[in-house]
């Protein structure tokens, strides 16, 4: 399956439980659950949720209820699964019942923001939305020409700064006030990703939101952090600042198809509580995916 063919480094690291597991014996578990640690920890699940599974798995272990390599495993995947879906947050889009909903896409340079708009765009419009994409990313020259490639290859309609002086908010709240009077169903929002330290940025991300608010009570109903899957752990600060600033409320993983490192899917949602929505798992109109964290455990531990 096309879903999660990414995690190869991921799951030659995790392989070595596996052989662990087969042999385990009860006199054998500090020795296992050292070397379980170590191979969770190169993948990435970070020091916090390591020695929670761990020490976890141990006590099941000690208490007899655990009782043989293969018990271990499924408690292993069940600990990893638990900690994806606890949150309790729902993964599906939540759109509201005011038209049109609106969705922000927010995240750094290079993370995959515009790509993931756009495959998004052609997935809500396959389900039969009327999209209308605005290219709130006025920073960087490039990016609205990025779009409105996605816009035509989507066959979606566009609104673009009208001049290169134009504000992201006022360009975003131009794009909600078209979709109100010309009955679009979802509008979906570009914006800047300069780097997330600057402070204007926040301020600008913040002034984005505030004006999509003032033509639609309520909105944006999701705003969206693109989080590039092969930056591991060191997207941690980043999320959380992005979260502190504008309120996430679902993240999109992307470059799952490359050498990401699985752990850090777990470790952003334990962190942040906030629930993983997509996955970009290449750089096609199909590839982005909703999130299936049954699926992205067993595609990590086989
Ligand atoms: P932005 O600056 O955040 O808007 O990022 P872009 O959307 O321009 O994406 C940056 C690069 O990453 C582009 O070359 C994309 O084609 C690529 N990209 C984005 N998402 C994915 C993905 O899921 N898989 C792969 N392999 N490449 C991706």
């Amino acid at each position: 399956e096309k879903v999660f063919s990414g995690f190869s480094k991921t799951r030659n690291n995790l392989a070595v439980i596996d052989e662990l597991l087969l042999y385990w014996n009860l006199a054998d578990t500090d020795r296992v659950l050292d070397e379980l640690e170590e191979a969770l920890l190169v993948s990435d699940f970070g020091p916090k949720i390591t020695i929670k599974i761990v020490e976890n798995l141990r006590e099941d272990i000690l208490s007899g209820k655990l009782k043989s390599g293969n018990e271990i495993k499924e408690a292993l995947k069940r600990n990893v699964l638990e900690l994806l879906t606890s949150k309790g947050s729902k993964t599906e889009l939540q759109l509201g019942f005011r038209k049109p909903s609106v969705i922000m896409i927010v995240g750094v340079n290079g993370g995959g923001k515009t790509t993931s708009l756009g495959k998004l765009a052609y997935r809500l419009k396959n389900e039969g939305a009327k999209i209308l994409m605005a290219a709130g990313d006025t920073f960087r020259a490039a990016a609205s020409d990025q779009l409105e490639i996605w816009a035509e290859r989507t066959g979606c309609e566009i609104v673009v700064a009208e001049s290169e002086k134009a504000k992201a908010s006022s360009v975003l709240s131009q794009a909600v006030k078209k979709g109100k009077e010309l009955g679009f169903d979802i509008v979906l929002c570009d914006t800047s990703g300069r780097l997330h330290t600057n402070y204007s940025l926040m301020e600008e991300l913040i002034s984005c939101k505030k004006s999509v608010a003032k033509v639609i009570p309520g909105a944006p109903n999701e705003i969206l952090l693109v989080l590039d899957g092969t930056t591991g752990l060191n997207m941690l600060p980043q999320a959380r600042e992005f979260n502190d600033v504008v309120g996430v409320t679902g993240l999109i993983l992307t470059k799952l198809d490359g050498s990401a490192r699985g752990g850090c899917v777990v470790s952003v949602v334990d962190e942040l509580g906030i629930p993983v929505k997509f996955v970009g798992v290449g750089e096609g109109v199909e590839d982005l995916q909703p999130f299936d964290a049954e699926a992205f455990v067993n595609a990590i531990f086989m």
